[in-house]
């Protein structure tokens, strides 16, 4: 009986991997992965391409929304138009678009124009935590975002700290750690970083 219940389970298991690892990403082509360690019963596939659109998307969506960053105006729609447009492709180049990219977007007049403009202007003087749940860093919301923060006066002091260091900080959990050390180890976020702080967002965990 278990017998047969383990070889039914094995070839479940079998047919469900052989299924999504032939699967490719509708938006990009990429072949779609799981994390390692993940029950293939459960796991859930993602495309690992930082480029593919839907998630450049993503990104510059949360970065803008009230919850982070707060760029008022800055809706899912606007967004989309400015990802779509290759105008913003990471949060950085919010801070580099110009007054006539903002003016050329459809539904823009003089009034909204000057207005979105001001408004990603003011976003650089958001709470630090705001910034780093903005990022999107796997397993980072803001109650996570906001537990890092207390302990740092600068997020670059934050992402100075290895993986030990992190762990023994109050609040901060094995995944935190993980997920923050793994993310800045990414050469392409720390260009991130960089793009930030040189456009003058708000670093510091004290205002
Ligand atoms: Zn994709």
């Amino acid at each position: 009986m278990f017998k047969t219940l383990g070889n039914l389970f094995g070839k479940l298991m079998a047919t469900h991997v052989q299924l999504h690892a032939s699967e490719t990403c509708l938006e990009c082509g990429s072949q779609l992965a799981r994390d390692a360690g993940d029950n293939p019963l459960t796991a859930v596939w993602h495309c690992p391409n930082p480029d593919c659109p839907p998630q450049v998307l993503k990104r510059a969506a949360l970065w803008a929304s009230p919850e982070a960053m707060g760029i008022a105006g800055c809706d899912t729609a606007l967004v989309t138009q400015l990802v779509n447009r290759g105008l913003v492709r990471d949060a950085a180049e919010f801070y580099r678009l110009k007054f006539a990219e903002i003016a050329s977007l459809d539904g823009m007049d003089e009034t909204k124009t000057r207005a979105l403009w001001d408004a990603i202007a003011a976003s650089k003087q958001r709470e630090a935590w705001r910034v780093l749940f903005g990022l999107g860093i796997p397993n980072i919301g803001a109650a996570e975002a906001q537990a890092l923060c207390k302990h740092v006066t600068t997020l670059e002091d934050l992402f100075a700290m290895g993986r030990e260091r992190l762990l023994k900080l109050d609040g901060v959990t094995e995944v935190m750690a993980r997920s923050v050390t793994h993310w800045y180890g990414d050469p392409v976020n720390r260009k991130l970083v960089k793009g930030l702080e040189k456009a003058g967002v708000n670093f510091k965990t004290k205002l």
